[in-house]
């Protein structure tokens, strides 16, 4: 009898894009799609752990091109997502990952870098990524981008507002994509990790994360940035064909729990 399931859940072969993939789930993110057989691009500001990264995909046999990028330059992510279709002939998968916390009050002389490098590294340099990778993922069979935002997209920490802002920018950006994009078969998503142990969450002490973790999250604990990833890739496959415009909250049920 024929298989009634033809979609294929395999990113082997497929060239996919990874910001800030020198640390935390951006490189999960890179762990787990070379682990599936995905030709990589990782992109990041810290060249050191990106190179230390690209080696250890490479290490279990991943084709892989390291970008050292400022994200806020937009020049500079035009060239980059320019050599990255050229070097292999094409992009399927965008996963605009990036980021970093600065907290700062609104009356607080560190508000208006915080406001500035949020907006431009989490918001502002997604769309310009999605710009410069739309004639690659146009030319793809199975088109795919992925936002990482937050639960700040959903709500707001104190004294967090540049990142809440931002945050609320890239589920925007998300839906408004997904939208324009539809027609051409292009699926654009949006991740929403909770707390996850990554660069970002490494300075808070462990009984202070233990402590949000018992109060706020239904799971009690922090997630491993693999789980993270996994969520990821979920939204990635050519299987996902019809999912577009989505919110997956990888939040261990923070934004459930109300007591
Ligand atoms: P991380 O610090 O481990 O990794 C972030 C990476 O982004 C770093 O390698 C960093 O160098 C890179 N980066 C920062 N600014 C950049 C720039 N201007 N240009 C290029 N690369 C830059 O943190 P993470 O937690 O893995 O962060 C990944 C994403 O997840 C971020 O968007 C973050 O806001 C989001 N997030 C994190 C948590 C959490 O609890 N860790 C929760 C919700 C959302």
């Amino acid at each position: 009898m024929a298989r009634l399931s033809k979609l294929s859940r395999s990113i082997a072969g497929s060239v996919a894009i990874i910001t800030g993939a020198a640390s935390g789930m951006g490189r999960a993110t890179a762990h787990l799609f070379a682990d599936e057989g995905a030709r990589l691009a990782l992109i990041d500001i810290n060249t050191g752990a990106l190179e230390v990264v690209a080696g250890e995909v490479r290490s279990v046999g991943a084709e892989v091109l390291p970008l050292t990028v400022d994200l806020s330059d937009r020049a500079a992510v035009e060239a980059a997502i320019a050599r990255i279709g050229a070097h292999f002939g094409g992009i399927d998968i965008l996963v605009n990952n990036a980021g970093f916390a600065l907290l700062a009050e609104i009356d607080s002389d560190a508000y208006p870098h915080s406001w500035d490098t949020s907006l431009a590294v989490m918001a502002t340099a997604q769309a310009w990524a999605i710009r410069a990778a739309l004639p690659f993922l146009r030319q793809s069979p199975h088109p795919r981008i992925v936002n990482v935002a937050s639960t700040e997209a959903h709500g707001a920490t104190r004294f967090n507002s540049a990142y809440v802002v931002a945050k609320h920018a890239s589920l925007g950006l998300t839906r408004a994509m997904a939208v324009d994009l539809g027609k051409e078969g292009i699926t654009v998503n949006c991740v929403c990790p909770g707390p996850v142990r990554t660069g970002i969450t490494d300075a808070i002490p462990e009984e202070a994360k233990q402590t949000f973790a018992n109060r706020r999250t239904a799971l009690r604990r922090y997630a491993e940035p693999e789980e993270v990833a996994q969520a990821t890739l979920s939204l990635v496959l050519p299987a996902a064909s019809f999912i577009t415009g989505a919110t997956l909250l990888v939040d261990g049920g923070v934004t459930i729990r109300n007591a």
